[in-house]
């Protein structure tokens, strides 16, 4: 199952510089996001995905200090043995900070991970996936999950929010509003550009355009904001086969 995914480790070396392991989890619980087929990449057998996962987090060498987990779901997808190997390594790397993906249903489950790893000096950032500050149209369009319209509550629990742009009814306009609101409220934004994928929500290629001539310029130098424009643009990721 593993060989659908070309990469699973990598190092980014612009902007937050850091590295980045893809690993993998029993399964995003929500998993209803109408854009996305990410959760594709689990596996119930946790003792297969800790094999996998040993050899992606034994890549890690500490160059940063700072290291990136993303799972195609929320940390709380990861097992126990999983967690523990990640624990290790970041103390034997000497990591300052580590990155976590979360969906806002589990937000109650962060302040004991802090404290797992802050008892330990580490820092943990949280990312969480907003895709757009718009409620209405995340949650009637998208299927977020996410029932709060404020900001700053979700701020509350997270430190990093990702953006889907490039999307039928989306502008320059509203585009550039989220960035600016997730600039407001968080340490960093990511915007993930919409890629094709089997589910039924696809990307609208004159938001696209607008997204390149008028919202990019704008940021793309911004060192608070990644921008990826193909998904595969941190070194993860790359599907080979869709035989799952
Ligand atoms: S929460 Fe994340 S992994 Fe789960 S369905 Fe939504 S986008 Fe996909």
């Amino acid at each position: 199952m593993d060989n659908e995914i070309e990469n699973r480790y990598s190092v980014i070396t612009e902007k937050n510089k850091r590295e980045i392991v893809l690993i993998r989890g029993n399964g995003c619980r929500w998993r209803k996001c109408r854009f996305c087929d990410y959760h594709l990449d689990s596996s119930t057998n946790q003792e297969e995905n800790d094999a996998l996962n040993a050899v992606e987090i034994g890549k890690i060498t500490g160059i940063y200090s700072k290291l990136e987990v993303i799972n195609s779901g929320s940390f709380v997808d990861l097992s126990e043995t999983t967690m523990n190997r990640i624990v290790e390594v970041c103390v034997e790397k000497k990591i300052a900070e580590v990155h976590f993906e979360c969906h806002w249903m589990h937000k109650e489950a962060v302040a004991l991970l802090r404290k797992r790893f802050a008892d330990l000096g580490i820092r943990v950032k949280i990312k969480i996936g907003v895709e757009t500050f718009d409620a209405l149209f995340r949650e009637s369009y998208l299927m977020k999950g996410i029932d709060t319209d404020v900001p700053a509550e979700i701020a509350a629990y997270f430190d990093e929010c990702c953006l889907l742009q490039g999307i039928p009814g989306q502008t320059a306009q509203t585009m550039t509003r989220d960035i600016e609101t997730g600039l407001e409220h968080f340490d960093r934004v990511c915007v993930n550009i919409m890629q094709e994928n089997g589910k039924p929500i696809k990307p609208d290629p004159r938001v696209i355009e607008a997204f390149v001539k008028e919202v990019y310029p704008k940021y793309k130098d911004n060192v608070r904001v990644d921008i990826l424009l193909e998904n595969t643009a941190f070194g993860v990721g790359g599907v080979t086969t869709n035989a799952k």
